[in-house]
């Protein structure tokens, strides 16, 4: 069977496309370079059994729009390694060391984490080929999931757009899908904030509590290695149970697509704070947006990690990055709701207006266009 590689490119990508393949390793691997008019890509090295150049196109072009709507000096990619993050150690450094070497000579693509690999994973990488971001701190690096820049840009986002519905964030009720690095820290900086943590999932099992559940004793377990149906506190039900959760703030924090035309009606809240990259699919946006549910889409929300990245990057301090992170989502997601506002369009079309205008903008000013 022949496909077209070309099947998926428009007027602003990708730019290029690299598979990788190394047998002997059993090493499968795809960087997708969408645009890289604003600067070098910068995008996450996701390792994951079902990952697709179709995902990675994807993902690749979410990062080409949530850098350029942060304003960044990079442009947008994404590394997808077809294989099992829990694979043993010494497999998984073998992988990520190969999967570096084979992709030194691209130039144009700086990888960081992702799902399935952390600042150990991007130290072998830049032990190899002399660039990653989200590196561990013995390395310069401000370990991003660490400190949670992800789920304090969430918070920043939600902070600024609850106004936008009437909602105060006191008493808010929040229910988060997935309770890793994004989910446990929206869920801290959030309930910091006075909302009430009402229900949270991860693959075990979901957690509800009417009044709120116990943030740091959750953070805690999972910390350990625990499961969350392994906490003392909370009603326990199935994974998939936290969609049907009534809510003020429904934040997707786990995976692509969970949210889809089939499930979309069982959702009861007032706003989706997409911490997940692509967690909704189109249809399932538009019915939102039918129903009045307001939309934060994920690469305005979830840009703290790259923004945080792309400090390290330039030198730049921890605080100081928090601070960049608190100061680029609130304007974004203040400038996106009223472009929305103003057009009568969907809050994900005026983050693309956003974004592309800045894109297209960049590539004027480049001989490539
Ligand atoms: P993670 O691996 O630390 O955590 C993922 C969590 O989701 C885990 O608790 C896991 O148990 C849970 N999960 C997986 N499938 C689930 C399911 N079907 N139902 C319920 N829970 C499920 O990953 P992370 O870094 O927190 O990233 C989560 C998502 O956010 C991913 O889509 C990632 O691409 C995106 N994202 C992460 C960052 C970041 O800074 N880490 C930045 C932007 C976007």
């Amino acid at each position: 069977m022949t496909r077209d590689p070309f099947a998926l490119a428009d007027t602003l990508g990708p730019f290029q496309i690299l598979h990788v393949h190394r047998p002997a390793l059993g090493l499968k691997g795809i960087v997708v370079v969408d645009n890289v008019a604003c600067g070098p890509a910068i995008g996450g090295i996701r390792m994951a059994a079902d990952a697709s150049l179709e995902e990675c196109f994807r993902l690749a072009r979410a990062m080409t729009f949530k850098n350029a709507a942060a304003g960044l000096p990079h442009g947008g990619g994404k590394a997808v390694i077809i294989a099992d993050p829990r694979m043993p150690p010494e497999a998984k450094e073998r992988h990520i060391r190969a999967f570096a070497d084979a992709i030194a000579s691209l130039q144009t693509y700086i990888p960081g984490p992702d799902m399935g690999t952390d600042e150990r994973c991007m130290a072998w990488v830049k032990d190899e080929i002399g660039r990653a971001v989200g590196l561990p701190r013995e390395l310069g690096g401000i370990p991003l999931d660490e400190i949670g820049a992800t789920g304090f840009g969430l918070a920043a986002a939600i902070d600024v757009a609850r106004a936008s519905i009437g909602l105060e964030l006191k008493g808010a009720r929040v229910a988060i899908q997935g309770y890793g690095a994004v989910g446990r820290h929206a869920a801290t900086f959030l309930a910091g904030m006075g909302a009430v943590i009402v229900a949270a999932s991860d693959t075990s099992g979901t957690l509800v509590a009417d009044d709120g559940l116990d943030i740091a004793a959750l953070t805690a377990l999972k910390l350990r290695g625990g499961a969350l149906v392994d906490a003392e506190r909370g009603d326990k039900r199935a994974a998939a149970a936290i969609i049907d959760v009534p809510c003020d703030i429904w934040i997707p924090a786990a995976r692509p697509d969970v949210i889809d035309r089939g499930n979309v009606e069982r959702l009861r809240t007032r706003m989706v704070a997409q911490g997940a990259n692509i967690p909704v699919t189109p249809e399932a946006e538009a019915a939102l947006a039918a129903r009045g549910v307001l939309v934060l889409p994920d690469f305005i929300a979830n840009a703290g990690g790259v923004i945080c990245a792309a400090c390290e990057y330039a030198g730049a301090t921890q605080a100081a990055a928090l601070a960049t992170i608190d100061e680029r989502i609130r304007a974004n997601t203040r400038r996106m709701l009223a472009l929305a506002r103003e057009r009568a369009i969907g809050t994900r079309q005026a983050a693309i207006l956003m974004a592309e205008e800045r894109v297209r903008a960049a590539m004027a000013l480049r001989r490539w266009r």
